[in-house]
């Protein structure tokens, strides 16, 4: 293993790939790469630098999920860890195919939906919303997933969701295949009714 020259990033001559780095910070390693990449950083001034700007980095995307108003696939982990934390998480679970009552209120921190899905086999998943007619909206390409996991968990952005009118939104979970070609694997309507404003909403909780 070849000692780095000095301390500023960049002189590292195999620099371990920021992908690695984010992995190595959440423990998403296997053993043995684990061990390569920290006998590398014991090493390595120029990644250490690194490994300290991707942990700022994941501390930040960690709050901004946990201040709720982004859009993202979450592991079942962040959800039970924000509760532990004291969070309000808010969840629906529509069976694939069915669909669901929802709403918000002002005590709600995050939201969350559970979308069950047979992800055995899929390597590349999209997540699609649509309107009531159909018409897409909003497409998160090539999601997270854990193909063991029987489906995912869906943040939605409080922010979007505390403001929206009462509507219907379906999520639908793809699969793609080499050639592109399209495969359903769930479909999941929510029907939201929108938050009640003023004080009425502190009163019915
Ligand atoms: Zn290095």
């Amino acid at each position: 293993m070849k000692q780095a020259s000095g301390t500023e990033p960049g002189n590292c001559p195999n620099p371990v790939d920021a992908a690695v780095l984010v992995d190595y910070w959440l423990s998403a390693l296997a053993a043995l790469e684990e061990e390569a990449v920290e006998e590398h950083l014991l090493g390595c001034d120029s990644c250490g630098a690194r490994l300290r700007e991707v942990i700022a980095l994941a501390e930040g995307v960690r709050s901004l999920a946990r201040g709720g108003s982004l859009r993202l696939v979450v592991t079942p982990e962040f959800v039970q860890c924000v509760q532990r934390d004291g969070l309000h998480v808010r969840q629906y679970a529509p069976p694939p195919g069915g669909s669901v009552q929802c709403t918000v209120t002002a005590a709600d921190d995050i939201l969350i939906g559970r979308l069950a899905a047979n992800l055995v086999g899929a390597s590349r998943v999209d997540l699609c919303f649509y309107d009531e007619h159909g018409v897409e909206q909003h497409r998160m390409p090539d999601i997270p997933i854990n193909p063991g996991a029987g489906g995912i968990v869906y943040q939605e952005s409080m922010t979007f969701a505390k403001a929206a009118p009462t509507s219907t939104l379906i999520a639908r979970l793809v699969t793609l295949d080499e050639a592109g070609a399209e495969r359903p694997l769930g479909e999941y309507t929510f029907h939201h009714t929108r938050s009640l404003p003023g004080p009425g909403a502190w009163l019915s909780v």
